[in-house]
This record gives structure tokens, C-alpha cells and sequence, in this order.
């Protein structure tokens, strides 16, 4: 398939990679000259503009910073400008709002677009192991299927348009509220004078079971390898956190929904960053305690 790709940094670079690993012929943007380069060298076509890497697509996908850019970008330089049977696929974190509104900016044209948030972070965008959490009608959910499967090891159709961006910025939420709280009980059992590997063994297996102490263990040296052992270097960066939780708190605030504990996750997490922490993996707010 002809592809284009928009947006080549830390998470599309390795994704418009792995699309031509699997065969596409990928044309790509960035306004980054050095994303460009290491494009070219993973084997894509570059262009210095976007109308220009759309010309002829079959699909455009884009992995952009965030939802202003997203709207420019689709506003000014693609709706109008691929092939109306494109199919339209937006992969960066945006509020729900604004995904909603692309989409039917799109429509209004006659294209087929999905929202395609992902999780995984960096490592799992290199190796195509992300999980694809998609927003839109069916017919666009099915053309964008075979592109998205390129880049991961799951798509899963979430709903209409919104939905895929709706389905991540509530599973962070979840994400920043157990971590916060394994950190918290790992801290307090150390405190009580409990052996912090005995602690990960019994709660990994009881009712404490969950992904932050599960697959994530927050503490260097205790429970599985996490970029804790890595200094808290990797991984998913505070700033990214922040920023889908403050996604949340604009979401939850729209749909007028209780967030007590994702509220006070967020607050924890812009002081964290707010101390100078913006290198760090999430889960060093563990640190605090
Ligand atoms: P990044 O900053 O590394 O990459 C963004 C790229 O977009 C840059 O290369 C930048 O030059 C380019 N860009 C900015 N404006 C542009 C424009 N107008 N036209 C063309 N290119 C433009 O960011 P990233 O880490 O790759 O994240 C991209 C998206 O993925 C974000 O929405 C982020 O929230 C989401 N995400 C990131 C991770 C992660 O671990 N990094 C995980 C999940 C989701």
C-alpha cells in the first residue's frame, strides 16, 4: 500500500519503519529535517511538504505532539488533499474533543477516519508491539486494520470517533492511580519493617495484584526488571503522564464525571514534574514516599 506518514519523532520514526517492513511504500513528513533523515535511511520516500506526501496515499497516518497541531495539520494539509478514498488515521494523544472534530471534518469531505491511540511507549513503537485502541465507524475501522497490524500486536475497535482517545486517556488515568498506590503500600510495608520482595510475592498474588506491581514493580531490585533498575531512565516519561492526565481532567470535566482519585493522581503527578523530575519514568513518584 501507499502510505503516507506524518510525524516521525521517538514513537513515528520506528512506526513508518515497521510499515516498511512490511512491505508499504511509505512517504514521509516532518518538519524536523533530522526525523526526515532517519526516515529516509529506514527506507521511506521524505517530502518537504505534507500535501506532497499525501498525493496518491491510500492511507495517511500521523503521530504528532498534540491536538492543535493534529487539527492544523489535517485542516490545512490533508482534508482536500489525499485521495478522498484515504483512509485517515490519526495515532497521537489528543483530547477527545478535538479528535471528534477532525473526524468530522473529514466526513464532511467524504473520508474514512479513524482516532488510533496507542499504548506502549518508544520500545514497543520500534519492535511493533503496540496495542491500537481505535475510534470510528466500522468501514473505517476495517480499512485501517491491515495498516495499524503493521505497527502492533493489537487493534481493538473501541467505538465511534472519540472512543480510541477516550479509551486511553481513562486507562492512563487508571494507569497513574495504581501506580500512586503501589507506590504507597510498597512504601508503608517497608516502613512496617516488611521485607519488600516478600511484599511483591504475596500481593503479585493476592488481591493486590495489578499492572504497576505486576509488570511494572516500582522498586529497583524487587519484583520484575522495570526501568526502576534502569535508574527510572526509559520507559513512559513523567511529561507524557502529565499530559494525558491533564487530557483526563478536561475529559472528565466535559462529561461531568465523579474523578476523586484521578484528580488527586494528576495533582500528585504535576508536582512530581513540577520538582524537576521530567526526565524520569512515571514510576519514580515512588520516590516521594
Ligand atoms: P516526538 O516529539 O518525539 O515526535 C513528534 C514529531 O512530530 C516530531 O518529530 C516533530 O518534529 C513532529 N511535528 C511537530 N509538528 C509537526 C507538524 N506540524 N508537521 C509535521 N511534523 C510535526 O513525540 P512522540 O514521543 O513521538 O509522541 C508522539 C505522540 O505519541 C504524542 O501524541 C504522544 O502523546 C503519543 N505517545 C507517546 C508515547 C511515548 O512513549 N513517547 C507513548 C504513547 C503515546
Amino acid at each position: 500500500m501507499k502510505i503516507a506518514f506524518i510525524g516521525l519523532g521517538n514513537m513515528g520514526g520506528g512506526m513508518a519503519a515497521n510499515l516498511v517492513k512490511a512491505g508499504h511504500t511509505v512517504r514521509a513528513f516532518d518538519l524536523s529535517q533530522d526525523a526526515l533523515a532517519r526516515a529516509k535511511e529506514a527506507g521511506c520516500e521524505t517530502f518537504s511538504t505534507v500535501p506532497e506526501a499525501v498525493q496518491g496515499a491510500e492511507a495517511v497516518v500521523s503521530m504528532l505532539p498534540n491536538g492543535a497541531i493534529v487539527k492544523d495539520v489535517y485542516a490545512s494539509n490533508v482534508i482536500g488533499h489525499a485521495p478522498h478514498a484515504a483512509t485517515l488515521i490519526d495515532c497521537s494523544t489528543i483530547d477527545v474533543a478535538t479528535a471528534k472534530a477532525v473526524a468530522d471534518a473529514a466526513h464532511a469531505e467524504g473520508y474514512k477516519m479513524v482516532d488510533a491511540p496507542v499504548s506502549g511507549g518508544i520500545a514497543a513503537a520500534n519492535g511493533g508491539t503496540l496495542t491500537f485502541m481505535v475510534g470510528g465507524e466500522i468501514h473505517a475501522f476495517d480499512a485501517a486494520k491491515p495498516v495499524l497490524e503493521a505497527m502492533g500486536k493489537a487493534v481493538i475497535h473501541a467505538g465511534d470517533a472519540g472512543a480510541g482517545q477516550t479509551a486511553k486517556i481513562c486507562n492512563n488515568m487508571l494507569l497513574a492511580i495504581t501506580m500512586i498506590g503501589t507506590a504507597e503500600a510498597m512504601k508503608m510495608a517497608e516502613k512496617l519493617g516488611l521485607d519488600q520482595q516478600k511484599f511483591y510475592e504475596i500481593s503479585s498474588q493476592s488481591s493486590g495484584y495489578n499492572w504497576s506491581l505486576n509488570a511494572y514493580t516500582p522498586l529497583p531490585g524487587v519484583g520484575v526488571d522495570s526501568p526502576a533498575d534502569n535508574g527510572y531512565a526509559g520507559g513512559f516519561a513523567t511529561p507524557l503522564m502529565v499530559k494525558d492526565l491533564r487530557l483526563a481532567m478536561e475529559a472528565a470535566e466535559t462529561a461531568d464525571a465523579a474523578v476523586p482519585l484521578g484528580s488527586r493522581a494528576a495533582a500528585l503527578y504535576e508536582d512530581f514534574l513540577g520538582a524537576g523530575n521530567d526526565a524520569l519514568d512515571f514510576s519514580a513518584i515512588i520516590k516521594t514516599y
